[in-house]
């Protein structure tokens, strides 16, 4: 028997505004999407925070039993600079400004973002499909959309017809609008435009003869339109109507409606059983912004490396912070938030060590039983993160009072609740103990540059004797010294 058939998983399904019962379509097999990066930049904290949301959910689905097939795309293609129907493709623009290939571009960042998932102990999707690897697949849909009469061409672009659409299908319902108040509210189309109404969106765009990136297709050489590629890949890898797609909360609206639409319109069904929304990761209580300079990404963290924190933290520490608020609400980041996720993280992480040392009794004052329940409970309410760190830090209480000898524990339940915590904070949240060699990494550079420096004021002082002792003494730990125009730098063999 797997753990799933033994537990009622509820899921806030955006589709609804409801918490549902979460049923598979096929029972003990989960197929699940969520929308990418568009890589033409380096992956941005709120991002990570997104991912990190699906991550845990994937993570505990997995732990349930379930085989999960989840797909998450890389957008390579087609997102254009203003998120609408004009303006540059965003990797093209990046190219253009560094001139690179668009491909190299992609390269770069897709590197970065792996990478970056890696510190924070993301497990890989399983499926990790990119857009151009699947323009053909657009073209396809496009021709069926085209045949049903839901979008039309013009100039050699095509775009789907949203008021012919909502004729049949109801246009507007994951993001709760009505095309009528759309219309009302969006200006009038200029003698430029070529789309029938405002609405409609482009599902294949004519590429003008700088526009790098360009495919042939029956309508001339284009590109296709961005909300087109997440359709293409999640039906292909998942099938028509599949379980769970995810993204981030901005992405409701245009980019999932127009996926139901896209979906609908070729094949007559609807795509999604349950749509899920991460929220926001805001920074000191602003939106974060490049450009206000409210703005971190996760290498700067990491590194310490930066303007707004007063250290550096460790990925682990970082993500146990964005699992201490439940993935629907807005995460404020700041550095008292960050110093007092830490404290918790390390508690949780020594109470974990004291447990694997405590003398079990014959009887337990703990029900680790009920307790272990309602760590379940906790992620069976829509994976409510939060309130199983709350159950987390009720049984680290208990395991400082059976240390101090004010409480006890029999050998079973000390078994079972090592095992619990275990598999929830490495297993479901993803963390990982490794904060302690970490700040180990961080205490020896500090050391090593502390000895460069009495190093240069030694030669400074023309003692090359003690400049060369700690230079030799240095290498001979494995320490080398290198001297160079911007001062000196370390390595370690
Ligand atoms: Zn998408």
């Amino acid at each position: 028997m797997q753990l799933y058939q033994s537990q009622v998983l509820k899921i806030y399904n955006s589709l609804s505004g409801k918490k549902e019962v979460f049923t598979p379509l096929n029972e003990g097999h989960i197929g699940m999407y969520v929308c990418g990066p568009t890589v033409y930049s380096n992956v941005h904290l709120g991002n990570c925070r997104t991912f990190m949301s699906f991550d845990m959910i994937f993570r505990y689905f997995k732990h349930l039993g379930y085989k999960v097939r989840y797909v998450r795309n890389i957008t390579d293609a087609g997102h254009l600079v203003d998120d609408a129907e004009d303006g540059e493709d965003k990797i093209a623009k990046k190219a253009r400004l560094e001139k690179l290939e668009p491909m190299e571009v992609v390269q770069r960042y897709t590197v970065d973002f792996h990478s970056i998932l890696q510190k924070f102990n993301f497990l890989p999707p399983s499926i990790e499909p990119t857009a151009t690897g699947h323009i053909i697949e657009q073209i396809e849909i496009i021709k069926d959309i085209l045949e049903k009469g839901y979008a039309y061409e013009i100039n050699g672009s095509v775009y789907f017809d949203v008021t012919k659409f909502n004729e049949d299908h109801a246009y507007g319902k994951l993001s709760g609008r009505k095309l009528e108040d759309m219309i009302a509210n969006t200006r009038e189309l200029t003698a430029q435009d070529e789309k029938k109404s405002p609405q409609d969106f482009a599902l294949w765009k004519k590429a003008e003869p700088q526009h790098i990136m360009r495919w042939p297709s029956p309508w001339g050489d284009g590109f296709p339109g961005w909300h087109l590629e997440c359709t293409a890949m999640s039906t292909k890898y998942l099938g028509d109507t599949f379980d769970i797609h995810g993204g981030g909360m901005d992405l409701k609206f245009p980019h999932h409606e127009c996926e139901i639409a896209q979906a609908e319109a070729s094949n007559g069904r609807s795509p999604v059983n349950y749509w899920m929304h991460a929220n926001m990761l805001t920074l000191n209580g602003k939106k974060m912004a490049k450009s206000t300079g409210n703005s971190l990404l996760p290498g700067e963290i990491f590194s310490g490396d930066n303007a707004i924190l007063s250290k550096a933290f460790s990925p682990s520490v970082v993500r146990f912070f964005m699992m201490q608020a439940h993935y629907t609400s807005i995460l404020d980041l700041s550095n008292d938030a960050l110093l007092a996720s830490e404290k918790g993280f390390h508690r949780l992480m020594d109470a974990l060590q004291i447990l694997k040392s405590l003398e079990s009794r014959k009887n337990s004052d703990f029900d680790v039983t009920s307790w272990k329940q309602k760590c379940y409970d906790a992620m069976n309410d829509d994976f409510n993160s939060p309130i199983l760190i709350a159950h987390l830090f009720e049984a680290v209480k208990h395991i400082n009072a059976i240390k101090e000898g004010r409480e006890s524990i029999s050998e079973a339940d000390k078994a079972l609740l090592e095992a619990t915590i275990s598999s929830f904070v490495f297993d479901v949240l993803g963390l990982e103990n490794k904060s302690e060699s970490e700040a180990g990494t961080d205490k020896l550079a500090g050391v090593v540059e502390l000895l460069i420096q009495m190093r240069k004021e030694a030669r400074d002082n023309k003692d090359f004797a003690t400049s060369d002792k700690i230079r030799d003494q240095l290498a001979e730990m494995g320490i080398q010294l290198k001297d160079g125009k911007e001062g000196t730098t370390f390595s370690v063999s």
